[in-house]
């Protein structure tokens, strides 16, 4: 293991691995694909991507569990995604199972800088296409390169577990009726004045409404929300337009079926989140992250019962996410690939 890496104090943020996979589309077919040393992406000025932004991109995480494998959690699920993201985007789809292969490879290639268990450090890994050649009218483009690198990460909001702040914006959410189910810096790239904004604010994060009404609650700019209701019902908004986080799903798999808690997907609405007890935000990045308070306008829209810790059941589902994902809980069937 990495000597230097300082695996307790690691924030959410790039360092640069020995290798990275990268894969080839030109001539109406993939390449074999190499693991490759060189960091740096060399294109020409009118690749689709910079001029039209034709890519996407995927983010899971690889764990040492507590006896001593390393695990990836679900990997098929973002290969379905990716896929579905490039079908959207006019992308060639990079074949599901060399998707897994190849976040095999990478991450056994990168073995010595995945974080030791009960470090709070994991190995994120960044699967993302893009357009490489040259396009100037609008249409998609011909050639493609599909990579993935690594990079060890720790918590994603500073202070790890303490609730944070979020607060309704004037800003709409990025991703318009379509693309919401496209993970891709496009949406990204028009949530980071809002972002910005909530920063400049006082606030860790935004809590997007859906545009047509903004009545319902839709995520934030890279989590979806989960709620806790006073009966202790665990409650996710439905919504097409937003990204349908696999942490999500997982987690209403696992409030209904290993914790017996009830669980409704239903539209949200703003006015009746005063009534909720609990409110956090998950995705791969964010794991399960507590809110404290969400402010609309200066005004207290939601306050949670306890503003100092995780809720209840939060910390219940946290414990057995994490728990499925180090290897102390078993797993549901299909949910762990171990890289061997
Ligand atoms: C990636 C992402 C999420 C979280 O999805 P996970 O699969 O749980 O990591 C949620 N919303 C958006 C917009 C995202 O890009």
């Amino acid at each position: 293991m990495d000597k230097n890496i300082d695996w307790a104090n690691l924030g959410f943020g790039y360092i640069q691995s020995e290798y990275r996979y990268i894969s080839n589309f030109k001539d109406g077919k993939w390449d074999d694909g190499v693991l490759s040393t060189d960091a740096n992406v060399t294109i020409n000025e009118s690749a689709g991507v910079l001029q039209y932004a034709q890519t996407c991109f995927e983010g899971l995480k690889a764990y040492r569990t507590k006896d001593g494998n390393v695990v990836c959690f679900r990997p098929d699920l973002n290969a379905k995604r990716m896929a579905d993201s490039c079908r959207r985007l006019e992308m060639p789809v990079f074949p599901e199972d060399r998707f897994i292969e190849a976040v095999e490879k990478v991450v056994k290639a990168n073995i010595d800088i995945v974080p030791p268990y009960g470090s709070g450090a994991t190995l994120y890994l960044r699967p993302y296409m893009f357009g490489s050649n040259a396009v100037i009218g609008v249409k998609p483009a011909t050639e493609y390169q599909f990579r993935i690198f690594v990079t060890p990460v720790g918590p994603y909001f500073k202070g790890g577990v303490k609730p944070i702040t979020l607060r309704v914006p004037d800003f709409d959410r990025a991703a318009p009726r379509g693309t919401g189910h496209v993970k891709a810096g496009l949406n990204y790239a028009m949530s980071l004045h809002a972002i910005v904004d909530a920063h400049n604010q006082g606030y860790n994060e935004n809590m997007y409404l859906d545009s047509a009404t903004r009545t319902k609650v839709e995520e934030t700019g890279g989590a979806n929300f989960i709620f806790v209701s006073k009966d202790g019902t665990v409650i996710t908004p439905k919504s097409d337009t937003i990204l349908p986080s696999i942490t999500r799903r997982s987690l209403m798999y696992v409030a209904e079926h290993c914790l017996g808690l009830k669980t409704e997907e239903r539209e949200v609405l703003v006015d009746e989140i005063k009534d909720f007890t609990e409110c956090a935000l998950c995705g791969t990045a964010a794991v399960l992250s507590p809110v404290a308070r969400v402010v609309d306008h200066s005004k207290d829209i939601f306050v949670a019962k306890d503003t100092e810790n995780m809720g209840e059941i939060t910390k219940k589902l946290y414990d057995t996410l994490t728990g499925i994902q180090m290897g102390r809980i078993e797993a549901p069937n299909g949910w762990i690939k171990v890289i061997q």
